[in-house]
Protein backbone atom coordinates (compact mmCIF):
# COMPACT_ATOMS: atom_id res chain seq x y z
CA UNK A 1 0.00 0.00 0.00
CA UNK A 2 1.20 3.55 -0.84
CA UNK A 3 1.02 6.35 1.60
CA UNK A 4 -1.25 8.19 -1.01
CA UNK A 5 -4.34 5.76 -1.01
CA UNK A 6 -7.46 7.57 0.60
CA UNK A 7 -8.36 6.55 4.11
CA UNK A 8 -11.45 4.93 3.62
CA UNK A 9 -9.79 2.36 0.64
CA UNK A 10 -7.22 1.22 3.25
CA UNK A 11 -8.91 -1.45 4.56
CA UNK A 12 -10.58 -2.62 1.41
CA UNK A 13 -10.17 -6.73 0.66
CA UNK A 14 -10.63 -6.80 -3.26
CA UNK A 15 -12.86 -9.45 -4.65
CA UNK A 16 -10.34 -12.64 -5.68
CA UNK A 17 -11.53 -13.80 -9.04
CA UNK A 18 -10.82 -17.42 -10.04
CA UNK A 19 -8.00 -19.16 -11.71
CA UNK A 20 -7.63 -18.16 -15.12
CA UNK A 21 -4.37 -21.36 -15.64
CA UNK A 22 -3.10 -20.98 -19.27
CA UNK A 23 -2.00 -24.93 -19.14
CA UNK A 24 -4.65 -26.18 -21.89
CA UNK A 25 -4.39 -30.04 -20.25
CA UNK A 26 -6.44 -28.22 -17.41
CA UNK A 27 -9.94 -28.60 -17.30
CA UNK A 28 -11.25 -25.64 -16.25
CA UNK A 29 -14.70 -25.98 -14.10
CA UNK A 30 -13.82 -23.10 -11.76
CA UNK A 31 -15.09 -20.15 -12.78
CA UNK A 32 -19.27 -21.24 -14.63
CA UNK A 33 -18.01 -20.50 -17.75
CA UNK A 34 -19.78 -22.21 -20.90
CA UNK A 35 -18.04 -25.14 -22.43
CA UNK A 36 -19.74 -24.62 -25.92
CA UNK A 37 -18.34 -21.76 -27.95
CA UNK A 38 -19.93 -18.04 -28.54
CA UNK A 39 -22.55 -18.52 -31.66
CA UNK A 40 -21.24 -19.05 -35.18
CA UNK A 41 -23.20 -15.68 -35.96
CA UNK A 42 -20.80 -13.90 -33.48
CA UNK A 43 -17.69 -15.18 -35.68
CA UNK A 44 -19.23 -14.32 -38.37
CA UNK A 45 -19.80 -10.58 -36.97
CA UNK A 46 -16.16 -9.72 -35.56
CA UNK A 47 -14.44 -9.74 -39.12
CA UNK A 48 -11.51 -7.92 -40.70
CA UNK A 49 -13.40 -4.84 -41.69
CA UNK A 50 -14.86 -4.83 -37.80
CA UNK A 51 -11.26 -5.37 -36.65
CA UNK A 52 -10.21 -2.21 -39.08
CA UNK A 53 -12.66 -0.37 -37.23
CA UNK A 54 -11.43 -0.35 -33.96
CA UNK A 55 -9.46 2.68 -34.59
CA UNK A 56 -13.00 4.40 -34.24
CA UNK A 57 -14.39 5.04 -30.86
CA UNK A 58 -17.28 2.35 -30.12
CA UNK A 59 -20.63 3.45 -29.60
CA UNK A 60 -21.47 4.62 -26.37
CA UNK A 61 -25.32 4.06 -26.36
CA UNK A 62 -24.24 0.20 -27.87
CA UNK A 63 -27.40 0.76 -29.94
CA UNK A 64 -27.07 -2.86 -31.66
CA UNK A 65 -26.74 -4.55 -28.46
CA UNK A 66 -29.49 -2.47 -26.66
CA UNK A 67 -31.60 -3.23 -29.46
CA UNK A 68 -31.29 -6.73 -29.91
CA UNK A 69 -31.20 -7.03 -26.50
CA UNK A 70 -34.60 -4.66 -26.33
CA UNK A 71 -36.36 -7.42 -28.53
CA UNK A 72 -35.19 -10.73 -26.94
CA UNK A 73 -36.41 -9.32 -23.54
CA UNK A 74 -39.60 -7.26 -25.17
CA UNK A 75 -38.97 -3.77 -23.41
CA UNK A 76 -38.27 -0.55 -24.82
CA UNK A 77 -34.87 0.69 -25.20
CA UNK A 78 -34.64 3.09 -22.67
CA UNK A 79 -35.28 -0.05 -20.19
CA UNK A 80 -32.32 -1.67 -21.19
CA UNK A 81 -28.40 -0.74 -21.40
CA UNK A 82 -25.01 -2.60 -21.60
CA UNK A 83 -22.06 -2.72 -19.22
CA UNK A 84 -18.36 -4.38 -19.29
CA UNK A 85 -19.53 -7.42 -17.86
CA UNK A 86 -22.64 -7.08 -15.32
CA UNK A 87 -19.61 -6.82 -12.87
CA UNK A 88 -19.93 -2.90 -14.27
CA UNK A 89 -23.42 -2.75 -13.94
CA UNK A 90 -23.66 -3.77 -10.70
CA UNK A 91 -20.55 -1.40 -9.60
CA UNK A 92 -22.89 1.73 -11.20
CA UNK A 93 -26.02 0.47 -9.41
CA UNK A 94 -23.97 -0.09 -5.63
CA UNK A 95 -22.45 3.64 -6.69
CA UNK A 96 -26.31 4.96 -7.34
CA UNK A 97 -28.15 4.05 -4.84
CA UNK A 98 -28.57 3.65 -1.16
CA UNK A 99 -26.48 4.41 2.18
CA UNK A 100 -27.88 0.59 3.24
CA UNK A 101 -27.65 -2.36 1.43
CA UNK A 102 -28.77 -6.25 1.80
CA UNK A 103 -28.21 -9.02 0.70
CA UNK A 104 -27.70 -13.06 1.82
CA UNK A 105 -24.67 -13.97 3.80
CA UNK A 106 -24.07 -16.70 1.00
CA UNK A 107 -23.61 -15.31 -2.44
CA UNK A 108 -22.08 -13.43 -5.19
CA UNK A 109 -18.65 -12.08 -3.39
CA UNK A 110 -18.30 -8.92 -4.84
CA UNK A 111 -21.47 -7.46 -3.71
CA UNK A 112 -19.29 -7.10 -0.15
CA UNK A 113 -16.76 -5.57 -2.24
CA UNK A 114 -18.48 -2.86 -3.62
CA UNK A 115 -20.64 -2.06 -0.58
CA UNK A 116 -17.30 -1.33 1.05
CA UNK A 117 -15.91 0.73 -1.54
CA UNK A 118 -18.83 2.77 -1.94
CA UNK A 119 -19.16 3.16 1.57
CA UNK A 120 -22.44 1.77 1.97
CA UNK A 121 -23.54 0.04 5.61
CA UNK A 122 -23.55 -3.78 4.45
CA UNK A 123 -25.96 -6.12 6.06
CA UNK A 124 -26.00 -9.62 5.53
CA UNK A 125 -29.16 -11.94 6.14
CA UNK A 126 -28.49 -15.43 6.73
CA UNK A 127 -29.16 -18.31 4.83
CA UNK A 128 -31.68 -20.92 6.26
CA UNK A 129 -30.17 -24.23 7.68
CA UNK A 130 -30.44 -25.44 3.51
CA UNK A 131 -28.60 -23.03 2.39
CA UNK A 132 -32.04 -21.68 1.01
CA UNK A 133 -32.91 -17.89 1.24
CA UNK A 134 -36.16 -17.38 3.37
CA UNK A 135 -37.96 -14.47 1.04
CA UNK A 136 -40.09 -13.15 3.94
CA UNK A 137 -36.19 -12.18 5.29
CA UNK A 138 -36.20 -9.73 2.85
CA UNK A 139 -39.57 -8.22 3.59
CA UNK A 140 -39.71 -4.74 4.75
CA UNK A 141 -36.05 -3.45 4.86
CA UNK A 142 -35.05 0.30 4.70
CA UNK A 143 -32.13 -0.49 1.80
CA UNK A 144 -31.08 -1.84 -1.37
CA UNK A 145 -32.06 -5.33 -1.44
CA UNK A 146 -29.53 -7.30 -3.39
CA UNK A 147 -30.43 -11.04 -4.52
CA UNK A 148 -28.48 -13.26 -7.17
CA UNK A 149 -31.02 -15.62 -8.34
CA UNK A 150 -30.53 -18.22 -8.49
CA UNK A 151 -28.07 -17.85 -6.05
CA UNK A 152 -24.07 -18.48 -6.46
CA UNK A 153 -22.39 -20.48 -5.31
CA UNK A 154 -25.50 -22.10 -4.26
CA UNK A 155 -26.74 -22.61 -7.41
CA UNK A 156 -30.81 -22.71 -5.39
CA UNK A 157 -33.40 -20.37 -7.03
CA UNK A 158 -36.20 -18.40 -5.76
CA UNK A 159 -39.57 -18.40 -7.96
CA UNK A 160 -40.77 -15.07 -9.58
CA UNK A 161 -43.76 -15.08 -7.31
CA UNK A 162 -41.22 -15.13 -3.90
CA UNK A 163 -39.04 -12.80 -5.75
CA UNK A 164 -42.27 -10.56 -6.73
CA UNK A 165 -43.26 -10.36 -3.03
CA UNK A 166 -39.58 -9.15 -1.83
CA UNK A 167 -40.66 -6.20 -4.45
CA UNK A 168 -43.93 -5.79 -3.30
CA UNK A 169 -42.76 -5.72 0.25
CA UNK A 170 -39.75 -3.28 -0.47
CA UNK A 171 -41.69 -0.19 -2.05
CA UNK A 172 -39.36 2.34 -1.22
CA UNK A 173 -36.42 0.36 -1.67
CA UNK A 174 -34.64 -0.54 -4.97
CA UNK A 175 -34.26 -4.13 -5.13
CA UNK A 176 -31.25 -5.53 -7.58
CA UNK A 177 -31.58 -8.99 -9.03
CA UNK A 178 -28.59 -10.59 -10.46
CA UNK A 179 -30.02 -12.97 -12.86
CA UNK A 180 -26.23 -14.35 -13.87
CA UNK A 181 -27.55 -17.62 -13.91
CA UNK A 182 -30.98 -17.60 -14.81
CA UNK A 183 -31.16 -19.28 -18.10
CA UNK A 184 -30.38 -22.68 -16.74
CA UNK A 185 -33.56 -23.26 -15.63
CA UNK A 186 -34.72 -20.73 -12.83
CA UNK A 187 -37.47 -17.97 -13.85
CA UNK A 188 -36.80 -14.58 -14.92
CA UNK A 189 -38.53 -11.35 -13.39
CA UNK A 190 -37.29 -9.25 -16.68
CA UNK A 191 -41.68 -9.62 -17.43
CA UNK A 192 -41.98 -7.46 -13.78
CA UNK A 193 -39.84 -4.47 -14.63
CA UNK A 194 -42.28 -2.75 -16.75
CA UNK A 195 -44.98 -3.25 -13.90
CA UNK A 196 -42.34 -2.12 -10.60
CA UNK A 197 -40.23 0.75 -10.40
CA UNK A 198 -38.06 -0.32 -7.52
CA UNK A 199 -36.83 -2.91 -9.65
CA UNK A 200 -33.92 -3.69 -11.24
CA UNK A 201 -32.61 -6.91 -13.37
CA UNK A 202 -28.85 -7.77 -14.13
CA UNK A 203 -27.96 -10.32 -16.72
CA UNK A 204 -24.93 -11.81 -18.07
CA UNK A 205 -24.23 -12.79 -21.37
CA UNK A 206 -20.87 -14.47 -19.66
CA UNK A 207 -22.30 -17.86 -19.07
CA UNK A 208 -25.64 -18.71 -21.01
CA UNK A 209 -23.97 -17.13 -24.62
CA UNK A 210 -20.84 -17.92 -23.91
CA UNK A 211 -19.04 -14.73 -23.99
CA UNK A 212 -17.02 -14.25 -20.95
CA UNK A 213 -14.21 -12.56 -22.21
CA UNK A 214 -16.09 -10.01 -24.51
CA UNK A 215 -17.15 -8.47 -21.01
CA UNK A 216 -20.94 -8.19 -21.66
CA UNK A 217 -23.86 -7.46 -18.95
CA UNK A 218 -27.23 -5.96 -19.17
CA UNK A 219 -29.42 -4.05 -16.98
CA UNK A 220 -33.42 -4.07 -17.26
CA UNK A 221 -35.50 -1.66 -15.25
CA UNK A 222 -37.62 1.33 -16.01
CA UNK A 223 -36.69 4.08 -17.54
CA UNK A 224 -35.71 6.51 -14.67
CA UNK A 225 -33.23 3.87 -13.09
CA UNK A 226 -31.47 2.97 -16.49
CA UNK A 227 -31.68 6.90 -17.00
CA UNK A 228 -29.81 7.16 -13.54
CA UNK A 229 -27.32 3.99 -14.42
CA UNK A 230 -26.59 5.70 -17.64
CA UNK A 231 -25.59 9.23 -15.93
CA UNK A 232 -23.08 7.59 -14.05
CA UNK A 233 -21.42 5.70 -16.73
CA UNK A 234 -21.28 8.78 -18.76
CA UNK A 235 -19.68 10.77 -16.04
CA UNK A 236 -16.90 7.74 -15.96
CA UNK A 237 -16.84 5.24 -19.12
CA UNK A 238 -18.42 6.74 -21.58
CA UNK A 239 -17.33 4.16 -24.23
CA UNK A 240 -17.25 0.95 -22.04
CA UNK A 241 -18.31 -1.31 -24.39
CA UNK A 242 -15.59 -2.34 -26.72
CA UNK A 243 -16.95 -2.00 -30.68
CA UNK A 244 -16.38 -6.31 -31.65
CA UNK A 245 -18.29 -6.37 -28.03
CA UNK A 246 -21.08 -4.37 -29.45
CA UNK A 247 -21.13 -6.86 -32.50
CA UNK A 248 -20.93 -10.07 -30.53
CA UNK A 249 -23.59 -9.40 -28.02
CA UNK A 250 -26.27 -8.35 -30.78
CA UNK A 251 -25.38 -11.56 -32.64
CA UNK A 252 -25.47 -13.83 -29.67
CA UNK A 253 -29.05 -12.16 -28.68
CA UNK A 254 -29.83 -12.77 -32.24
CA UNK A 255 -29.18 -16.35 -32.25
CA UNK A 256 -31.93 -17.79 -30.32
CA UNK A 257 -31.56 -21.78 -31.21
CA UNK A 258 -27.96 -21.53 -30.72
CA UNK A 259 -28.47 -19.93 -27.11
CA UNK A 260 -31.22 -22.38 -26.68
CA UNK A 261 -29.67 -25.50 -27.60
CA UNK A 262 -26.35 -24.69 -25.37
CA UNK A 263 -28.60 -24.00 -21.94
CA UNK A 264 -29.99 -27.23 -22.79
CA UNK A 265 -26.98 -29.11 -22.87
CA UNK A 266 -25.70 -27.97 -20.05
CA UNK A 267 -29.25 -28.58 -18.06
CA UNK A 268 -28.99 -32.45 -19.70
CA UNK A 269 -25.36 -32.48 -18.00
CA UNK A 270 -26.14 -30.95 -15.13
CA UNK A 271 -28.99 -33.56 -14.28
CA UNK A 272 -26.55 -36.52 -15.20
CA UNK A 273 -23.93 -35.31 -13.23
CA UNK A 274 -26.12 -35.21 -10.08
CA UNK A 275 -27.20 -38.27 -10.49
CA UNK A 276 -23.48 -39.84 -10.64
CA UNK A 277 -22.63 -37.51 -7.77
CA UNK A 278 -25.69 -38.36 -5.75
CA UNK A 279 -24.82 -41.93 -6.09
CA UNK A 280 -21.48 -41.90 -4.86
CA UNK A 281 -22.18 -40.14 -1.42
CA UNK A 282 -22.41 -36.24 -1.98
CA UNK A 283 -24.71 -34.05 -0.59
CA UNK A 284 -26.05 -31.96 -3.71
CA UNK A 285 -27.82 -28.52 -2.96
CA UNK A 286 -30.72 -28.14 -5.96
CA UNK A 287 -29.06 -26.36 -8.47
CA UNK A 288 -30.75 -24.37 -11.19
CA UNK A 289 -26.66 -22.65 -12.49
CA UNK A 290 -24.46 -23.74 -14.81
CA UNK A 291 -23.07 -25.13 -11.44
CA UNK A 292 -23.38 -27.83 -8.68
CA UNK A 293 -22.71 -27.01 -5.06
CA UNK A 294 -21.57 -30.31 -3.45
CA UNK A 295 -20.31 -31.84 -0.19
CA UNK A 296 -17.61 -34.76 -1.17
CA UNK A 297 -18.13 -38.26 1.08
CA UNK A 298 -15.32 -38.50 3.59
CA UNK A 299 -12.99 -36.28 2.51
CA UNK A 300 -12.70 -32.65 3.34
CA UNK A 301 -13.84 -29.84 0.25
CA UNK A 302 -10.10 -28.98 0.82
CA UNK A 303 -8.57 -31.97 0.19
CA UNK A 304 -11.29 -33.01 -2.84
CA UNK A 305 -10.15 -29.78 -4.44
CA UNK A 306 -6.44 -31.05 -4.02
CA UNK A 307 -7.05 -34.38 -5.33
CA UNK A 308 -8.82 -33.21 -8.54
CA UNK A 309 -5.97 -30.44 -8.80
CA UNK A 310 -3.49 -32.92 -8.61
CA UNK A 311 -5.64 -34.54 -11.55
CA UNK A 312 -5.70 -31.62 -13.75
CA UNK A 313 -9.09 -30.57 -12.57
CA UNK A 314 -9.74 -27.56 -11.51
CA UNK A 315 -12.81 -26.22 -9.47
CA UNK A 316 -13.40 -24.07 -6.99
CA UNK A 317 -13.17 -24.07 -3.00
CA UNK A 318 -14.24 -20.97 -0.84
CA UNK A 319 -12.51 -20.81 2.74
CA UNK A 320 -15.43 -19.45 4.12
CA UNK A 321 -16.39 -21.68 6.92
CA UNK A 322 -19.85 -22.03 6.55
CA UNK A 323 -19.56 -23.75 3.03
CA UNK A 324 -15.59 -24.64 3.45
CA UNK A 325 -16.82 -28.45 3.15
CA UNK A 326 -18.49 -27.96 -0.31
CA UNK A 327 -17.19 -27.53 -4.01
CA UNK A 328 -18.77 -25.29 -6.61
CA UNK A 329 -18.26 -27.63 -9.98
CA UNK A 330 -19.00 -26.08 -13.31
CA UNK A 331 -20.51 -28.26 -15.80
CA UNK A 332 -18.69 -28.20 -18.46
CA UNK A 333 -18.85 -30.86 -21.67
CA UNK A 334 -20.20 -34.42 -20.89
CA UNK A 335 -16.49 -35.70 -21.51
CA UNK A 336 -15.15 -33.07 -19.24
CA UNK A 337 -17.63 -34.32 -16.41
CA UNK A 338 -16.70 -38.05 -17.48
CA UNK A 339 -13.28 -36.90 -16.08
CA UNK A 340 -14.63 -35.57 -12.43
CA UNK A 341 -16.72 -39.07 -12.72
CA UNK A 342 -13.14 -41.05 -13.18
CA UNK A 343 -12.15 -39.06 -9.53
CA UNK A 344 -15.81 -39.94 -7.57
CA UNK A 345 -14.85 -41.74 -4.53
CA UNK A 346 -17.55 -44.75 -4.71
CA UNK A 347 -16.40 -45.89 -8.36
CA UNK A 348 -12.41 -45.63 -7.38
CA UNK A 349 -13.23 -47.89 -4.57
CA UNK A 350 -14.83 -50.37 -7.21
CA UNK A 351 -18.18 -49.70 -6.53
N1 LIG B 1 -23.18 -12.14 -10.74
C1 LIG B 1 -22.88 -13.38 -10.34
C2 LIG B 1 -23.78 -14.04 -9.34
C3 LIG B 1 -21.75 -14.03 -10.83
O1 LIG B 1 -21.41 -15.25 -10.40
C4 LIG B 1 -20.94 -13.36 -11.78
C5 LIG B 1 -19.73 -14.05 -12.37
N2 LIG B 1 -18.58 -14.03 -11.65
C6 LIG B 1 -21.28 -12.06 -12.14
C7 LIG B 1 -22.42 -11.49 -11.62
C8 LIG B 1 -20.42 -11.25 -13.07
O2 LIG B 1 -20.44 -11.68 -14.37
P1 LIG B 1 -19.84 -10.82 -15.55
O3 LIG B 1 -19.16 -9.61 -14.98
O4 LIG B 1 -18.92 -11.75 -16.26
O5 LIG B 1 -21.02 -10.44 -16.40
Amino acid sequence: MSRFLKSGLQGMKPYAPGEQPKDSKIIKLNTNESPYPPSPKVIEAINREEVEKLRLYSDPEAKELVEAAAEYYGVEKDQIMAGNGSDELLAFSFMAYGTKVYFPNISYGFYKVYGQIFGQKVTTISLDKDFKINASDYYNLDGTVVIANPNAPTGIALTKDEIEQIIIKNKNNLVIIDEAYVDFGAESVVCLVGQYDNLLVIQTLSKSRSLAGARIGVAIGNKEIIGDLKNIKYSFNPYNLNSLSILAGAAAFNDKAYFKECCGKIMDTRERFVIDLESSGFEVLPSKANFVFAKPPGISGEEYFQKLRRNNILVRHFNDPLIKDYVRITIGTEEEMNAIRDQLPALENGA
